[in-house]
């Protein structure tokens, strides 16, 4: 099957017993025995579930995967990821990742004798530089969140094969639809399924995708063993979301041009960062390596943290919110809601500065986000 057959077709049979095209919601914790030491394939939801088996099944599928893995949010599919590795194993890290994941990395892991590397994943040398004898895995996202840096996958898959450590990319803000780093050399694929997706803002959800049989199965050890798994409604949704992504990369990545163009060409913004542009430094690469360049784009504003915050409370279409990758246009300061947990001097060092907004290009008319963010920068 090709990509935008699977999205829509994949690990997706009509139900056995009645026909039915969408595959139930099976909302039961439980499931019946027919006999001592005998069971369907299902036994208790923590450890598998059909609604949930549909979806890793498509998943897998859409990454050329082998084993996919559903969990209850993105940060506890990174959570899985590294509970792969013990006390004492150092991993390298991009550094400009989603604020959860730095949280989790250096306020929660190193407490359990875990040690980490941030580096500029965008400059191969630097990661290089960061390998240590104990480094066990590298862990990069492309494009990053927020500054939508971009990072050489095949670089840094030589980089991992010739120090021996697992590759694994956190590529939520491409999906598969428009990057599929198995292709690449990556051993680990991991999404917040939160985001494009599933793609309404219907759900918080995570995934990882593998094609080693013995990560596969620590995944699923993990969901078994921590519980951290979604519910089969939220499956269901995930699944429902996933049958339109193609269509909507598609226009969310030609809504963000027309907004990275429109914004590099105003006179109040310093700064505008989005893969598809020309003047990206990684824009050779994303075009090398993603079929096309998604939705989120971020832009330094001039004025600084004044003017950003004018700016967000000034727009009225798009949505000032957290998220990112939905339908809807949103908005966001990343200096005061999802990074505000960085330490400033670090969230300065990796160049996020108090004046950058994120946006987040939604599937509407571009025209009207275009005469949002107009009317919204005109009075700021
Ligand atoms: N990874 C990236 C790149 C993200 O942007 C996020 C959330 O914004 C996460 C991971 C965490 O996902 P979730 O919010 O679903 O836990």
């Amino acid at each position: 099957m090709k990509f935008d057959t699977k999205v829509v077709r994949a690990g997706i049979e009509p139900d056995p017993g009645t026909g039915a095209i969408v595959p139930p919601i099976f909302q039961s914790a439980t499931f019946v025995l027919p006999e001592v030491g005998v069971d369907t394939g299902f036994d208790y939801t923590r450890s598998t579930n059909p609604s949930r088996h549909v979806l890793e099944q498509n998943l897998a599928a859409l990454e050329n995967g082998n084993r996919g893995a559903a969990f209850s949010s993105g940060m506890s599919a990174v959570d899985a990821v590294l509970r792969y590795f013990s006390a004492g194993d150092h991993v390298v890290s991009s550094d400009d990742v989603y604020g959860g994941v730095s949280r989790l990395f250096n306020k929660i892991l190193t407490r359990f004798g875990m040690e980490f590397t941030f580096v500029n994943s965008s400059d191969p040398d630097a990661v290089r530089a960061a390998m240590r004898p104990n480094t066990k895995l590298l862990w990069v996202e492309t494009p990053t969140n927020p500054l939508l840096k971009v990072t050489d996958l095949s670089a840094m898959s030589e980089i991992a094969r010739a120090h021996g450590c697992l590759f694994g990319v956190d590529t939520t803000f491409a999906t598969p639809a428009l990057l599929q780093p198995f292709d690449f050399g990556a051993d680990i694929v991991m999404h917040s399924t939160t985001k494009y997706i599933s793609g309404h803002n219907q759900i918080i959800g995570g995934a990882v995708v593998t094609r080693d049989e013995e990560l596969g199965e620590h995944f699923h050890y993990m969901q078994k063993s921590i519980g951290a798994v979604p519910s089969p409604f939220d499956c269901w949704l995930t699944l429902m979301g996933i049958k339109t992504l193609s269509l909507r990369m598609e226009r969310h990545s030609a809504n963000a041009m027309r907004v990275a163009e429109f914004l590099e060409a105003h006179d109040k913004v310093e700064r505008v960062s989005y893969p598809g542009l020309p003047s990206h430094p990684g824009h050779a690469i994303a075009a090398r390596q993603m079929k096309a360049f998604s939705g989120m784009v971020s832009f330094e504003i001039e004025g600084g943290s004044p003017a950003a915050v004018a700016l967000l409370n000034g727009v009225e279409l798009a949505r000032l919110a957290e998220s990112l990758g939905a339908v809807e246009t949103m908005i966001t300061h990343p200096a005061t809601m999802t990074h505000a947990e960085v330490p400033e001097q670090d969230r300065y060092a990796r160049g996020l500065s108090d004046g950058l907004v994120r946006l987040s290009v939604g599937i509407e008319d571009v025209e009207d986000i275009i005469t949002d963010l107009e009317q919204a920068l005109h009075n700021c």
